[in-house]
């Protein structure tokens, strides 16, 4: 096993956090479907992603994938390849455990799905609440980090952090609590760069964690109307062939110079071990203009279902 690879950065609490880490969302079908959670090719992919240096894993409550996820790892620790300590695993809060009470028997689920003691990093995975038929709760998410906060005075996560905020949601929760999140994890790719989100972050020193980093790139995943680029694109090639890296590697590696930790989600060998050697190469300036000349404000998650909540975060 190689040592970690990906640099670490550190949180607005002290704590660290590897620049990149493995997603373990296992996504939609064609039909929008959720591909069900049958066999064990998370587990395999968080092994092969250990072994190729991963050392931050991304899951959450809702995905199904926490005891696979804790499976791997539990075996790594136990071959000696690596230590808890040496380790980051990320879960998050869904929206049908939002009340304050919720947050922290949720979060000892969990736990005890992934076999580990404590998160390094918990997240409220949307701003949105649910009660357990999906319906819309009354819940302010404002109430629902008062239980992350508790989760983290238990020492149950290390870190608490919040997902798919908006400006205005983070700058409310800022203002009304006692302790700033130390991530927000939103979706970063070439289509959404995100450029208001990322200046207020840093600003305020929250980490940015990446989602779907590679949007539509691949033609198998991209919507009909999905802006430009894919991944055979002239532009990008051009790009990957000066640097004797992939598109997939150049995508990559653009979104962590604009200081967002990107957690590409694959369970193939060889696209795990790839996306991880993206800490050798720089892009000059030249190059990030044509990446950012993607940016186009689309959405790949656009989850327009919850529009209709006075806490949907995205415009509508
Ligand atoms: P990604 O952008 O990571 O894309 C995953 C897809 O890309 C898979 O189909 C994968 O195929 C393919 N792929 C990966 N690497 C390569 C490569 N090098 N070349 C070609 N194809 C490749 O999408 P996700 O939506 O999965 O986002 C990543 C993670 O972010 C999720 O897994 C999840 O952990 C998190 N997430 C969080 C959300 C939130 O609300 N907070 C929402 C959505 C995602 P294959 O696996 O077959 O190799």
């Amino acid at each position: 096993t190689r040592p970690g690879v990906a640099p670490l950065i550190e949180l607005n609490d002290g704590k660290t956090i590897p620049s990149l880490g493995l997603g373990t969302w296992l996504g939609f079908t064609k039909s929008g479907d959720r591909v069900p959670v049958n066999d064990d090719s998370v587990q395999k992919a968080v092994e092969l992603a250990i072994d190729a240096g991963y050392r931050h894993i991304d899951t959450a409550a809702v995905y199904s994938t926490e005891e696979q996820v804790g499976a791997a790892i539990k075996k790594k620790i136990e071959e000696g390849a690596v230590a808890r300590g040496d380790l980051f695993v990320t879960s998050k809060l869904w929206n049908n455990n939002h009340a304050k009470s919720a947050v922290v028997p949720a979060l000892k689920e969990s736990l005890a799905r992934l076999g580990l003691e404590y998160l390094d990093l918990y997240l409220i995975h949307w701003p949105i609440a649910q009660t357990e038929h999906s319906a819309y709760a009354d819940i302010d998410y404002v109430e629902t980090w008062q239980g992350m906060m508790d989760a983290q005075a238990a020492g149950l996560a290390k870190s608490i952090g919040v997902s798919n905020f908006n400006v205005t949601q983070l700058d409310r929760l800022i203002s009304m609590s006692k302790v700033k999140p130390a991530a927000l994890q939103i979706e970063v790719n070439l289509n959404l760069q995100q450029t208001e989100l990322l200046n207020f972050c840093k600003a305020q020193n929250i980490a940015v964690i990446g989602y779907t980093p590679f949007g539509s790139l691949f033609h198998g995943k991209a919507a009909a109307d999905a802006p430009p680029p894919r991944s055979d694109d002239q532009a990008l090639l051009k790009i990957a062939d000066r640097h004797h890296k992939t598109v997939a590697q150049i995508n990559l590696r653009y979104l962590i110079e604009l200081g967002v930790i990107p957690i590409p989600k694959s369970v193939t060998k060889k696209r795990i071990e790839a996306n991880i050697e993206v800490f050798d190469f720089q892009l000059n300036q030249q190059e990030r203009d044509v990446l950012k000349s993607f940016d186009k404000n689309y959405r790949t998650i656009a989850v327009t279902q919850w529009k209709d909540s006075p806490y949907y975060p995205f415009n509508k």
